[in-house]
């Protein structure tokens, strides 16, 4: 069982977290809102449950949230998927990549190319599928990647290009040319494009393009969303994934031995929330972007530089100016300093390239506007 460093540890949003409640610090290192979502969507589960969906659903979610699933599809981006077969229902956003990777990747061989930093389960399971994880840099402070550094990972040993967009943890949202070369070098390679948009309603300068949509990338990509970050149920863990049909199958015959199914109350419940208006997703990413602003502003004053992010819960700050040079001992230390627990980006790298984010940390903004405004007051003491 081998991460990109050979072992794997206890996450760091277990580390920091368990901090943030050992120190009663406020919790701005792991990605989670401290507010409930539409009421309407935790209504619908409460039904759900009082109405006896209490066994099993069936092994590809039940048709309704596949329906609400392609309709949102449909609607959003103007994507076409048959409920019946281009769409599974998963649990979370994570057992979607897990069994896609799993699906995918053969061998040893096999390569998957990511954008680093990544979302710290896309090393762990390119080592547990036994995979081989090749990254391609984003860097300070627009974390746009290198065209040439894209293509130069690329090659026929690739079996997936591993994309998240709006990205965690830089909080980037990628431009059309990158997707459009994305789309080119698969097509080339023959590799699968997987892409992780659960902030997909958390775009600030919207509209969010899933890469589904450029010319050549439906028949070669899997789309994995989540109900968790656009509802704020982050702990009910009902995700999907959609593509063609064949690739789906090929996810299904694994998801079905890691947890056979999930969640049947919950999943009515986000096909209720699915089937919100329009309003409903315009109005979070425009209070998240409030958010945004609260956290950056507070983060300014405590003497950080900071790199205004595009989309999703998180802003990256560079703490050098602030005499870091090692963000992980700089994180263990900040709740005691101050009283607020964020995560070093380190975390969130390769051993190889640890150096050039070594004084980088990452703050969630989905937290109360008063939390936000109570930490930035905690962090001044910083400056
Ligand atoms: N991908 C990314 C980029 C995430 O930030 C997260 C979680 N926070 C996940 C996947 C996991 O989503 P889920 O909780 O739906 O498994
Ligand atoms: N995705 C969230 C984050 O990045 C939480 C992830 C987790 O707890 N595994 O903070």
């Amino acid at each position: 069982l081998v991460g990109a460093d050979g072992t794997i540890h206890p996450t760091i949003f277990a580390e920091m977290s368990a901090l943030a409640a050992a120190t009663g610090a406020i919790n701005l290192g792991q990605g989670f809102p401290d507010e409930d979502g539409p009421a309407v969507v935790l209504e619908a589960a409460r039904e759900a449950i009082a109405s006896g969906a209490n066994q099993y659903p069936p092994g590809r979610g039940i048709l309704e949230l596949r329906e609400a699933i392609a309709e949102h599809q449909r609607r959003f981006y103007g994507i076409a998927l048959d409920p019946e077969r281009e769409v599974l229902v998963t649990a979370g956003a994570t057992e979607a990549l897990a069994a896609a990777i799993l699906a995918l990747v053969d061998g040893p061989d096999d390569e998957i190319v990511v954008f680093e930093p990544y979302y710290d389960a896309y090393a762990a399971l390119a080592g547990l599928a036994g995979a081989r994880l090749v990254t391609v840099p984003l860097r300070w402070p627009d974390f746009q990647p290198d065209p040439g550094e894209l293509a130069a990972a690329v090659t026929d040993r690739t079996r997936i290009i591993l994309l998240n967009d709006p990205h965690n943890p830089t909080g980037t949202v990628f431009g059309d040319a990158v997707r459009a070369e994305i789309v080119r070098l698969a097509e080339r390679h023959d590799a699968v494009i997987v892409t992780d948009e659960v902030y997909e309603h958390l775009v600030f300068d919207g509209p969010h393009t899933p890469i589904a949509t450029v010319p050549g990338a439906a028949e070669r990509t899997l789309s994995i969303s989540s109900g968790g970050k656009t509802f704020s149920t982050t702990g009910w863990k009902i995700g999907w994934i959609s593509g063609p049909a064949d690739l789906v199958d090929a996810v299904l015959a694994v998801k079905q031995f890691l947890t056979y199914v999930n969640g049947s109350p919950f999943q009515p419940a986000i096909a209720a929330g699915l089937r919100l208006p329009d309003e409903v997703f315009a109005d979070a990413a425009g209070t998240l972007r409030r958010k945004r602003d609260v956290l950056g502003a507070g983060l300014r004053a405590a003497g950080f530089d900071v790199a205004t992010p595009a989309g999703s819960y998180f802003t990256v700050a560079d703490a050098a100016a602030l005499g870091a040079r090692d963000a992980h001992a700089f994180c263990r230390a900040l709740p005691g300093r101050t009283g607020v627990v964020a995560v070093p980006m380190t975390a969130f790298t390769t051993p190889e390239r640890r150096a050039e984010y070594a004084s980088l940390v990452r703050f969630a903004a989905c937290k109360r506007f008063d939390v936000l405004e109570e930490a930035a007051a905690r962090l001044a003491a910083l400056s």
